[in-house]
C-alpha cells in the first residue's frame, strides 16, 4: 500500500560525466522494514544510498521520504528530516569515552545552550544508558572510543546515529572487517533497530544476508535486477548469471563474503 511506504526511489538516474552509475532505479521501503541491497561491485548500491541521503544529486527521477519530495534537498536538510547515513569508515571521536561520544551525538539534536553547561538531566542519562545496552557497550562506557575493537566502533557509531532519532538508517557494508561473532551481533542489532525504524543495508557478505535478511533487492548495472526473499533470489537465473559471470567468488549460492 502506498500510504505505508516511508521511502520511494522512482526512476532514479545518476550520471557521472556521461557514465550512468544508476539507470532508472526503483526502490520502495515500507515502515519498519529491514531491506538488504546486494549486487556485484559497481552495481550502483553506494550511489543510490548517496542519492537518498543527498550526497549525490540524481540527474533524473524522484526520491520521496514519507510525503516529502527530497530529490533536491541538501544533505543536512535530509538528515534533519530523519534519514541517517553511516559510511564505511566510522566517524567517532577516538580520544573521548564511549559515553561522551553518545552524549555529543544526542546533543547535536537539541539546543547546545540548554545542555552545554548544565548537568545532564536524568532523562538524558537514561537515554544514554539504554543506548549503551542496546549496542552492547554498557561495560565499556568509560573506555576511550579509540581503544574499542573495529566491530565495537561500528556499533558505537550506530548508537550515535540512533540518538539522533532517524526514521530511516542507511548502512553501507556495516559488517565489513568484523569477526563472525561481531557479525552475528550486528545482525541481531539491526533486527532490534527495525522494530522502531526502517533500514536499508548494502551488503556483500552473503552469509550475513542469508542469516538476517527477509527481503532482498538485487541491483545490477545501476538497475533493479530482482527483489524478493533470499530463497527467491538464490533460485533466480539472472541473479546467478550476474554473480557467476562477473565474479565467481561472489556466487550468491555459496557462503563467501
Ligand atoms: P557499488 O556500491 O554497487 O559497488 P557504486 O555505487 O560505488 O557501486 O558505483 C557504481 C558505478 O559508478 C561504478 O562503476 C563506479 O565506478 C561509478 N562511480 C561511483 N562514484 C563515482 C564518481 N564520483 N565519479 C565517477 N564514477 C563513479
Ligand atoms: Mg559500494
Amino acid at each position: 500500500m502506498k500510504e505505508s511506504a516511508i521511502l520511494l526511489c522512482d526512476d532514479v538516474t545518476v550520471e557521472f560525466d556521461g557514465f550512468k552509475a544508476v539507470q532508472g532505479m526503483n526502490l520502495k521501503l515500507e515502515k519498519g522494514e529491514l531491506r538488504f541491497l546486494i549486487g556485484p561491485n559497481g552495481a550502483g548500491k553506494t550511489t543510490i544510498l548517496d542519492v537518498i541521503c543527498g550526497k549525490v544529486r540524481p540527474t533524473g527521477g524522484r526520491v520521496t521520504f514519507g510525503k516529502v519530495d527530497i530529490t533536491k534537498k541538501k544533505e543536512h536538510q535530509i538528515a534533519e528530516l530523519g534519514i541517517g547515513r553511516k559510511f564505511q569508515a566510522p566517524s567517532i571521536f577516538p580520544s573521548m569515552t564511549v559515553a561522551e561520544n553518545l552524549e555529543i551525538a544526542m546533543r547535536q539534536k537539541r539546543a547546545v545552550f540548554a545542555t552545554l553547561f548544565a548537568k545532564m538531566a536524568e532523562e538524558e542519562r537514561a537515554r544514554i544508558d539504554a543506548q549503551l545496552t542496546m549496542i552492547g557497550l554498557q561495560k565499556k562506557a568509560d573506555w576511550r572510543a579509540g581503544g574499542l575493537s573495529h566491530g565495537e566502533k561500528q556499533w558505537l557509531e550506530i548508537g550515535m546515529m540512533l540518538l539522533q532519532e532517524p526514521e530511516i538508517l542507511l548502512l553501507d557494508e556495516p559488517v565489513a572487517g568484523m569477526t563472525d561473532k561481531e557479525t552475528g551481533k550486528t545482525g541481531e542489532l539491526l533486527h532490534q533497530i527495525a522494530l522502531k525504524r526502517s533500514i536499508v543495508v548494502v551488503e556483500h557478505d552473503m552469509e550475513f544476508v542469508r542469516n538476517f535478511a527477509s527481503k532482498v533487492t538485487v541491483m545490477h548495472e545501476g538497475k533493479l535486477l530482482k527483489e524478493g526473499s533470499m530463497d527467491e533470489i538464490q533460485r533466480d537465473d539472472r541473479v546467478a548469471e550476474v554473480y557467476l559471470g562477473k565474479r565467481r567468488d561472489a556466487d550468491v549460492s555459496r557462503s563467501t563474503a
